[in-house]
């Protein structure tokens, strides 16, 4: 990823500070530095359930109010913006399973779940296209950053169950969480439960790729299940 500024935004909205609402515009306040960013209010409020909330409620003593994400990094806060403004991770660009799963934290946590469920299927598509195997520094990631019962815990889960080349690995699988084993045994031990060992063979190759769309999605009254499924 480049360099971060205020004005790298520009592609999502003109820069400047203090806009008001009325203008269309959102401005927040990320990290530290407290850098500047300026978002499509629509876009964003109709995304995000924390924008919504923020925007409804940051007119306190009638003049417009910035939107401030003390904790936040702001380029992963960039990477955000550009994702929900063009729908998707920009496919000229690298981007690593821990780059995309800081995407996705951030989504999930702004309430913003289609955003995040676009990077699930980015990574998916890694898996399936690309090869990529998710290692030992996303899994540690993962366990460090999202609850238990996370929809990217289940995909890696499942991914090391049905289909995950260990070969080689040896190092790597010694870095795993062992609470990502933990998983491993509990989720092999319901599959053996509800199967039976006859179907061994049948549903230890039940891989991520073929799921369902919506598998490893995240849906609420705001985001509804993708069509089709
Ligand atoms: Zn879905």
């Amino acid at each position: 990823m480049s360099d971060l500024t205020s004005d790298t935004v520009a592609p999502v909205a003109p820069a400047g500070n203090g806009i008001s609402s009325s203008q269309g515009y959102l401005t927040v306040v990320v990290g530290p530095k407290n850098n500047h960013f300026t978002a499509n209010k629509a876009l964003i409020i109709s995304r995000s359930t924390f924008f919504k909330t923020a925007a409804s409620k940051r007119w306190t003593d009638g003049r417009p109010k910035h939107i401030i994400l003390a904790d936040d990094n702001p380029e992963q806060f960039r990477d955000y913006l550009q994702v929900l403004q063009d729908n998707a991770l920009d496919p000229q660009q690298h981007w690593t399973f821990v780059q995309t799963g800081l995407i996705y934290i951030l989504a999930d946590k702004l309430g913003d779940l289609r955003t995040s469920n676009i990077c699930v299927d980015f990574i998916i598509k890694d898996l399936e296209v690309d090869d990529a195997v998710p290692g030992d520094s996303f899994i540690n990631f993962l366990y460090e950053h999202t609850i238990p019962g996370s929809k990217l815990r289940k995909l890696c889960i499942d991914y090391y169950i049905h289909e995950a080349n260990i070969v080689g690995m040896d190092r790597e699988l010694e870095r795993l969480p062992a609470r990502f084993w933990h998983d491993i045994v509990v989720e092999s031990h319901e599959l053996r439960k509800n199967h039976g060992l006859g179907y061994v063979d049948d549903i230890f190759r039940d891989r991520v790729v073929e799921q369902d769309d919506c598998t490893y999605h995240q849906h609420d009254e705001t985001h509804p299940a993708c069509e089709g499924v």
